[in-house]
């Protein structure tokens, strides 16, 4: 699957906001929303129109996609089943969002961002219920067992991210034993359970136009 491979800030400085790409970088006064809050590129500091209608659905939709790391084919596919889902669509998708392998790596401390997350999937480093699960867009369900395989244990980013996560605020969805590298899902997320600077029902408008 494809993947964006640029500059991540700059990401962060279209939408105007930080979106948390870098890990311990997005908490320091290096991240450039800090110094340069304005679009990037030749004309991004002289440009400051308002954004109301369409331009306000679509940048949701966007940050939502710049978070997760997913590309337009991947993320509209997450809306379609979300809108046949019976309950709130917009609820039913960031919760999709939310299981899958990657993000719930970097929510268990696995990585300190979901990008170095979805690397430690790719590498084959994470196992689900005991077998190897390579692919970042696989989706947990409740009572899986995610852990960090035996032989990666000891990567310096591993012990990096499990630090840094123990000392930050853990998913109420989650349970996370930080000593072993693992975790269960005991829940599926709840709306009110994701720290997530989206509004999720501006993203439904937009699609379902
Ligand atoms: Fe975004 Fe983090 Fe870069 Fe700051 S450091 S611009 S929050 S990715």
């Amino acid at each position: 699957m494809a993947r964006y491979t640029g500059p991540v800030c700059r990401l962060c400085r279209r939408e105007g906001t930080k979106l948390f790409l870098k890990g311990t970088k997005c908490l320091s006064d290096k991240c450039p929303i800090e110094k340069r809050n304005f679009a990037p590129g030749q004309h991004g500091q002289s440009r400051k129109a308002k954004i109301v209608g369409y331009g306000l659905q679509l940048r949701e939709k966007q940050k939502a996609k710049r978070i997760y790391f997913t590309l337009e084919s991947q993320f509209r596919a997450y809306y379609e089943k979300a809108s046949k889902h019976t309950g709130v669509t917009g609820e039913f998708l960031i919760q999709q969002l939310e299981r899958r392998l990657d993000n719930v790596a970097f929510r268990l401390g696995f990585a300190i961002s979901r990008r170095q997350a979805r690397q430690i999937v790719r590498h084959g480093h994470v196992e689900v219920n005991g077998r190897k699960v390579n692919i970042p867009s696989f989706q947990v369900g409740v009572g899986d067992t995610i852990a960090i395989r035996e032989n990666a244990k000891k990567l310096v980013v591993v012990e990096a991210a499990r630090d840094y996560a123990a000392q930050n605020h853990t998913p109420t969805w989650l349970q996370i034993d930080f000593e072993n590298l693992t975790g269960k899902v005991v829940s599926l997320p709840k709306r009110e359970e994701v720290s997530l600077p989206v509004n999720e029902q501006l993203i439904v408008e937009l699609y379902s136009k």
